[in-house]
């Protein structure tokens, strides 16, 4: 049975930077995502919560359109998001994605893997490129690490890279699918506390995760999925102390 959404969010964003209208995917017979609509504002700070297997990464992923859609739009920055050509690859850049395998190039260094997106996509000078990258290093704390390869850092310094990779495209846009759920729980935190500080600094950030401190702390809105819908939306107090929708209820009753 479905029922209408819960919408306790702050209303219409007042200047959005991400808009999704009815979007669909399916993959085969599965609708995993089933009419999202959903407008993030500029500066905003999202966190997407729910159950496995609840379309949340189909959801992240079609942001960027590592997977196209069905049906609906999806618009960055007043621009529609085409499904394929060279638009596309220029509105992508502007979705900075963080993944929670870090996916970092594990043959170049920490400073190659941060200056090739810049050079490449960006088209800056290696060393205009190569400085931008040693200042993001040093804003993640792990300037220190830039001339080793991936395998030599930890998982949360590996992840720090990863964010300074994505920053160093100058996203409009910053989409966390995840990110601490690979890493030892000593690590946890190093990796929470710079997107804490990347959401004060005004990142508009989209996040998945399982982290609820940082959903209190950090969000500005929390959007829960079940089965390929946005079930309930509200600001994080209002969703954890008083959630309306029997599946937020459910969902938090068994991980809180
Ligand atoms: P979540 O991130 O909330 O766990 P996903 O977006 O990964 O959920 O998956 C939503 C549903 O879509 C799941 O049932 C999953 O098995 C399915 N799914 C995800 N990716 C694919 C794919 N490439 N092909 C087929 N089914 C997929
Ligand atoms: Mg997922």
């Amino acid at each position: 049975m479905s029922q209408a959404p819960v919408n306790d969010g702050t209303g219409p964003a007042a200047d959005p930077l991400v808009v999704l209208n009815k979007v669909n995917k399916h993959f085969g017979a599965l609708h995993v995502l089933q009419d999202i609509d959903l407008s993030i504002a500029r500066g905003e700070v999202v966190v997407v919560i729910g159950p496995s297997g609840s379309g949340k990464s189909t959801l992240c992923r079609t942001i960027n359109r590592l997977e196209t859609t069905d049906s609906g739009t999806i618009t960055i920055d007043g621009r529609p998001l085409p499904q394929e050509g060279r638009e596309l690859a220029r509105l992508r850049a502007d979705v900075g994605m963080v993944f929670q395998s870090f996916n970092l190039f594990a043959h170049k260094t920490v400073l190659a893997n941060v200056t090739l997106g810049q050079t490449k996509v960006r088209k800056k000078d290696r060393a205009t490129a190569e400085a931008t990258a040693r200042t993001l290093l040093d804003r993640v704390g792990v300037g220190a690490q830039a001339d080793k390869y991936p395998a030599q850092l930890s998982g949360g310094q590996q992840q720090r890279v990863a964010i300074a990779r994505a920053l160093a495209m100058d996203p409009k846009v910053m989409l966390f699918d995840e990110p601490t759920s690979a890493l030892d729980p000593e690590m946890i935190n190093e990796v929470l506390e710079v997107m804490q500080q990347l959401a004060r600094d005004g990142m508009t950030m989209v996040v998945v995760t399982h982290e609820m401190g940082f959903a209190r702390s950090a969000a500005d809105r929390v959007v829960f999925m079940a089965d390929g819908r946005i079930v309930e939306e509200a600001v994080p107090d209002r969703f954890f102390s008083n959630p309306r929708s029997d599946r937020a209820k459910d969902f938090l009753s068994k991980i809180l």
